[in-house]
């Protein structure tokens, strides 16, 4: 039996425009990429309700997306509350109905985990950056954080591990006072790119957020050894019953809004170190704005996690005029120790500083 896999059609009307870099076709390609390859039967996770928006959102907020979500009104006067309206986030008519399809496959995927399963996807999922009263940066319901309250009905400590090139400043905030949910997040350094948050001294009050800043332009060496001895090390110490795993591929040294230089074949070391760890985990999406490296790394994320081996080719059904790639990048970004440097510090300051609080707060 595949483990679960939510995805639907009506998931790829969550779109911005022609003009917007959140393309639908990266979710598409990447499901018609799994199929062809046998690794997953979708299934179709319904809408979330208004209730499951609740979860994490303010009913303030729900109802403005709602509302604008008609195309009755112009975001002019709800722009500045709720974030919907600017140039990231526009709104669009069906935006209400879209955001819960996104939503609703997290919510699912999260119930398979919670009843028991091992493994569940999401790839439309992995919404980091909506707050629990305003979108931001293409997010307009924060179904990461959603999955976790689904999880907490059952396990008592839940991570969420972040590995998209942006910081997930979202997830972050709703749950940075609970200390049953660890947020371990690795992205670009904040100086440099959206959403400015996720400096290494953003760990919560309680040891409850670990937070790994990667400088521009590193390459592999340096984002993977912050991963391992930063976010890894942080979850040895929390030792979560469950995961929910925000999968995106903007690390990508070809990714056009991130600036690490960040292989295919390093970024999915990241995905099998999360899966070594041997707990069940809730598998979203998330960034990746290149339609030649989105489809293939989440496919091959999807067949890591599963314990499957990513062919060297993809099925002769896929379509020639996507051009896509192998799996592999055929050379890997030089030099090869840039940021190396700047990361081991960092991972100086988390093992002085934070992870001495993450350690002190799973003992609670
Ligand atoms: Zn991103």
């Amino acid at each position: 039996m595949p483990p679960r896999f939510f995805y639907h059609p009506r998931m790829l009307e969550y779109d911005f425009g022609p003009r917007h870099p959140l393309k639908p076709e990266r979710l598409h390609r990447t499901v018609v990429l799994l199929e062809a390859i046998g690794a997953v039967e979708p299934e179709d996770p319904g809408l979330a309700t208004e209730r499951d928006a609740l979860m994490v959102h303010t009913r303030q907020y729900v109802s403005t997306v709602e509302m604008l979500s008609s195309g009755l009104f112009t975001p002019d006067g709800f722009r500045r509350d709720s974030g919907i309206g600017t140039l990231d986030t526009p709104a669009f008519v069906g935006m209400y109905e879209a955001s819960l399809a996104y939503l609703g496959g997290s919510i699912r995927a999260a119930e398979a985990v919670r009843d028991g399963e091992r493994l569940a996807f999401n790839l439309a999922g992995g919404l980091h950056h909506a707050h629990a009263d305003h979108a931001s940066g293409f997010c307009v319901f924060n179904d990461a954080a959603a999955a976790i309250h689904v999880l907490l009905e059952r396990f008592e400590r839940v991570a969420y591990v972040d590995i998209d090139v942006h910081h997930g400043d979202g997830v972050q905030s709703i749950w940075l006072e609970d200390p049953r949910v660890l947020t371990v997040s690795i992205h670009e350094d904040p100086s440099t790119l959206f959403p400015g948050t996720g400096s290494v001294e953003e760990c919560g009050p309680a040891g409850t957020a670990v937070n790994v800043p990667i400088p521009a332009k590193s390459a592999g060496p340096a984002w993977l050894e912050g991963f391992e001895r930063g976010c890894i090390a942080a979850l040895r110490l929390f030792e979560p019953q469950a995961i929910v795993l925000q999968m995106g591929t903007d690390p990508h040294f070809e990714d056009p809004l991130g600036h690490l230089r960040v292989a295919a074949q390093e970024w999915i070391q990241a995905v099998a170190s999360v899966r070594g760890l041997g707990v069940p985990i809730v598998a979203l999406g998330g960034g990746g704005y290149n339609l030649s490296t989105v489809p293939r790394m989440w496919a091959a994320a999807c067949l890591t996690l599963m314990g499957r081996p990513v062919p060297e080719a993809w099925p002769s059904s896929i379509p020639a005029s996507w051009d896509l790639p192998p799996f592999e990048d055929p050379t890997l970004p030089e030099p090869r120790a840039e940021g190396l440097s700047e990361v081991r510090h960092t991972i100086s300051v988390l093992e002085a500083v934070v992870l001495p609080r993450v350690a002190a707060a799973a003992q609670v």
